[in-house]
């Protein structure tokens, strides 16, 4: 099935953009081995643009495929352990994953894909979870619907929405847990979250907390590897070949990738190395021309006001309410309307604006 406009794209089952169908990849385990990064690569010069994102669920996205080189694409992909057997599978594995998990993570992540692919449950398209095994919560702000995570007594499983969890046995927990979410009614016409479920009063058990969360993640040199951003998430293929030889990749939700083992990365074209850099507090979506449903031209605008935003705040530019290139609260939202930009503080794309219509020239001034 090809370019349904407005679905989250998969790799089976693309989206239609401006620049052509977009193809979402979920690797396995949030990782990439070098075959794979370098495969990829590959396939988004052959078979699409060259543009890569990353996304903000641990994904890649290619840009620029065409109904006639999608089935070739996926061929390639699939060669590379890279596609799902079926769009329902595909659908229902939406997990993240901590990048600072080890051996013990990757193997519950197996397990935990094992478990969704097995089980039947007609989960919402957006409905995720987070493998936050590390010793330290590093996915609390970012989206899923159900939490593994660390405590002081252990591995808990944790309802988003809920402050406290319970003890986490086997992936199966956690299937599970997304089975009562859909008994309780929290996707009708198949759609929903748990978070809002919580919302309105409807609450599993728990009485285990998570331990505190890390602070938000910066490019670093750390004991796992190197931490590296890129300007709006996107990797130039080269590049994507480059870091791939160094050891294997980790995504994550936060646009950046782990270089695992690494210990110094040399320059290359897209790399963001310096925490300092004011590329790192701005957020933005493919818009104009790129999203036919855009109403302006977003990365220009987001890179020109990118250094007037305090060090640790995130300026959020989306082409339209739907929100994609940051689905969650930024400290300041730019949404594009047919009538200006719409400023939203600490809001999402789709929140009441606290400033309306207001032209580029008057953003500097406002922010
Ligand atoms: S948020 Fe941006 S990329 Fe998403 S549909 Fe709107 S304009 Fe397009």
């Amino acid at each position: 099935m090809i370019g349904v406009k407005g679905w989250c794209p998969g790799a089976l089952r693309p989206m239609q953009s401006g620049d052509g169908l977009v193809v979402r990849i979920k690797p396995r385990g949030a990782m990439l081995s070098r075959e794979q990064a370098a495969g990829i690569a590959d396939a988004a010069e052959t078979h699409g643009n060259g543009l890569i994102d990353l996304t903000g669920r641990g994904n890649l996205q290619l840009r620029g495929v065409t109904p006639a080189t999608h089935a070739p694409l996926i061929a390639d992909l699939r060669a590379l352990d890279l596609i799902d057997p079926d769009i329902v599978t595909e659908t229902r594995r939406n997990i993240i994953v901590t990048p600072f998990g080890g051996d013990a993570t990757d193997a519950l992540v197996r397990d935990l894909e094992a478990a969704l692919a097995a089980s039947a449950l007609p989960l919402p398209a957006k409905f995720g979870f987070a493998v936050d095994t590390g010793s330290v919560p590093v996915l609390t702000h970012d989206p899923a619907d159900i939490r593994i995570e660390c405590s002081g007594q252990g591995l808990i499983l944790r309802a988003d929405g809920m402050a406290k969890g319970t003890a986490f046995g086997t992936p199966s927990d956690a299937v599970g847990l997304a089975q009562w979410f859909l008994e309780q009614g929290g996707a009708p016409d198949g759609r929903g979250r748990m978070a809002a479920l919580i919302a309105g009063g409807i609450t599993p058990r728990a009485d285990l907390a998570p331990n505190d969360p890390a602070p938000r993640a910066q490019p670093a040199s750390l004991s796992q590897g190197v931490l590296v951003g890129f300007e709006f998430g996107q990797v130039p293929p080269g590049t994507l070949r480059r870091l791939g030889r160094l050891g294997p990749l980790r995504l994550t939700p936060w646009r950046m990738l782990l270089v695992q083992g690494a210990r110094h990365l040399p320059p290359m074209p897209g790399l963001i190395l310096d925490a300092g850099d004011p590329r790192l507090r701005v957020r933005a979506c493919t818009g104009a021309p790129g999203c036919t449903q855009s109403h302006a031209a977003t990365r220009p605008l987001a890179r020109d006001l990118s250094p007037l935003m305090a060090p640790d705040a995130v300026l959020h530019v989306s082409g339209c309410a739907k929100g994609c290139g940051w689905p969650r609260a930024a400290d300041i939202t730019l949404t594009a309307t047919p009538w200006g930009f719409d400023l939203i503080r600490y809001g999402c794309a789709h929140d009441a604006p606290a400033l309306r219509g207001l032209h580029p020239d008057q953003l500097p001034k406002v922010l």
